[in-house]
């Protein structure tokens, strides 16, 4: 709990202020790339996760990271042996600068297919300048990018024989989404999440937001959705959400069950639905 605090504020701090660039050497250290289950595999910087799903017909990289962090994707990439020419779809959990601002950059370098929620693809396409919250935060703007495709709420998204499940769960933003997919490995079949925890950023009245008047309603349902959810999986858009950095160190043997954690993520749910019915309660108190 401590630790997601820790780096809920972080964010924020990120987020909110110009000052940004000390505490974003925790998230964008380099992290050796290593595969995490099936044909999942971790690219992503020490915090900020970016997870390539591989196929025989390509590749799906799901985030990428802020803006100087993209080359480092692509060499983690090329350094597990597979061809950034070879990605050919690039989606995000949601559309804040530290999941997006490398996407640009990453479709110029593979040409892939951008991918994102309807309601996520203004955000994208205005590099964070619709955003409701740090629209006018210059710190949180990312370079734009064209969105080739939406998606609606499970409509999936196949390739190669992956399918990949996305799931609105607004709240953050209003995309935000997570993912599902089913990885077969060694007779199991293990479900597996990719989502967005709904953490609400310092300056947001859940309430109701000028930009965002149903934003209240969404967190609700979005806690709702995932606590009904079926997972064997859980991984997130950041490490610290997932406790990421305590299940795996660099160098540890390859072993599809070390992030099996049900019982993490509905916990995790569960305490990011109190922290909102407790600031929902003092809003109305008000
Ligand atoms: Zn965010």
């Amino acid at each position: 709990m401590r630790i997601l605090t820790l780096f809920c504020s972080l964010l924020t701090f990120c987020l909110a202020t110009p000052a940004f660039g000390q505490r974003d050497q925790e998230w964008t250290r380099r992290f050796e790339p290593f595969r995490m289950l099936g044909n999942i595999y971790w690219v992503g910087s020490y915090d900020l996760s970016t997870y390539l799903i591989t196929t025989p017909q390509g590749h799906i990289l799901i985030n990428t990271g802020v803006g100087d962090t993209a080359k480092q994707i692509a060499a983690s990439v090329e350094k597990l042996g597979f061809r950034m020419a070879d990605v050919k779809i690039l989606t995000a959990t949601h559309g804040h600068f530290d999941h997006v601002a490398g996407i640009a950059e990453l479709k110029r370098m593979t040409k892939a297919t951008v991918m994102v929620s309807e309601p996520e693809k203004a955000l994208l396409e205005s590099g964070g300048k619709s955003d409701f919250r740090f629209g006018n935060t210059a710190s949180a703007q990312f370079a734009p990018v064209t969105v080739d495709r939406t998606f609606k709420d499970g409509e999936k998204i196949s390739l190669g024989g992956t399918e990949l499940t996305p799931h609105l769960h607004p709240g953050h933003t209003k995309g935000a989404t997570s993912f599902t997919l089913e990885v077969r490995e060694n007779n199991n079949t293990y479900r597996v999440i990719v989502a967005n925890m709904a953490s609400i950023n310092p300056g947001v009245k859940v309430t109701g937001m000028p930009g965002y008047p149903t934003i209240g309603d969404d967190y609700a349902k979005t806690f709702l959705a995932q606590k009904d959810m079926k997972i064997d999986v859980w991984l997130a858009s950041h490490a610290s959400q997932f406790s990421m950095h305590d299940k795996y160190k660099p160098g540890d043997p390859y072993k599809p069950d070390r992030f099996v954690d049900a019982a993490g993520f509905l916990a995790s749910v569960q305490r990011l639905e109190k922290a909102y019915l407790e600031q929902l309660a003092k809003e109305r108190a008000k």
